[in-house]
C-alpha cells in the first residue's frame, strides 16, 4: 500500500495536522509499527493508503549522537522505502526560510524523492503577512529549483486544508490504481 510520510521541525504542528487528518468521521485509521523502530508510526488509513509520521528533525537539545542515529533512521526511511510515494515536509508560515529546512529538501531533490510542502499554522498570521512570506520562501526555492513543488496551506486549529491535502492524496492514489 502506498505511503505518505509527514516530517517537519520539532514544534512545526506535525502531529496537529495529523490529528487534524485522521480525527474525523469517514476515515477509518488504524495504528500499525510494521517498522523495526517505535521512531516512526504508520497509520493504516481506509485500509488504503498509510500515513507515516516521522520524527522532527533538527533538535537543537537532543545530543549530537542521538540526532545523527535519529538522521540516518529517517534518512534510511526515506532512501529505501519503495512504497513511499510522497513526503509532506512541513513549514511553519511564520517563520522565514531555514537553512535546516532548505537543505532538507535539497537532499530530498538530489535523492529523486518526490514531495509537496505543507505551510502550517496560518492562523497564526494576517492574510497580507501570510502570502509575503510565501512569496519568500517561493522565491528562495526557485533559487535551486527550476518548478515549485506542491504546496499546501493548513490550520489545524481552524481545520483548514484538510480536504485538499487528502484529495491530493487520494488523486494520487487514483493514478496508482489505473
Ligand atoms: P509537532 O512538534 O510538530 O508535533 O507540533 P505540535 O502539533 O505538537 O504543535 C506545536 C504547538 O503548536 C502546539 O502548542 C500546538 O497547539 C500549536 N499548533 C499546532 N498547529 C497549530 C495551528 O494550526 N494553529 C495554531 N494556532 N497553533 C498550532
Amino acid at each position: 500500500k502506498p505511503e505518505y510520510a509527514f516530517i517537519g521541525r520539532s514544534n512545526v504542528g506535525k502531529s496537529s495536522l495529523i490529528n487534524m487528518l485522521t480525527n474525523k468521521k469517514g476515515l477509518a485509521m488504524t495504528s500499525q509499527t510494521p517498522g523495526k523502530t517505535l521512531l516512526i508510526n504508520h497509520f493504516l488509513i481506509n485500509n488504503e493508503w498509510y500515513l507515516v509520521d516521522l520524527p522532527g528533525y533538527g533538535f537543537a537539545q537532543r545530543g549530537k549522537e542521538n540526532r545523527e542515529q535519529l538522521k540516518r533512521i529517517i534518512e534510511n526511511y526515506i532512501l529505501d522505502r519503495e512504497q513511499l510515494t510522497n513526503l509532506f515536509v512541513l513549514l511553519d508560515c511564520r517563520h522565514e526560510a531555514q537553512k535546516i529546512d532548505l537543505e532538507f529538501m535539497e537532499w530530498l531533490g538530489e535523492s529523486g524523492v518526490p514531495f509537496s510542502i505543507i505551510f502550517t499554522k496560518i492562523d497564526k498570521i494576517s492574510k497580507g503577512r501570510l502570502k509575503e512570506n510565501l512569496k519568500v520562501y517561493t522565491d528562495k526555492l526557485l533559487e535551486t529549483w527550476e518548478e515549485l513543488p506542491p504546496i499546501f496551506l493548513s490550520s489545524s486549529e481552524k481545520k483548514e486544508g484538510r480536504d485538499e491535502i487528502l484529495d491530493y492524496i487520494e488523486s494520487i492514489n487514483n493514478s496508482l490504481n489505473n
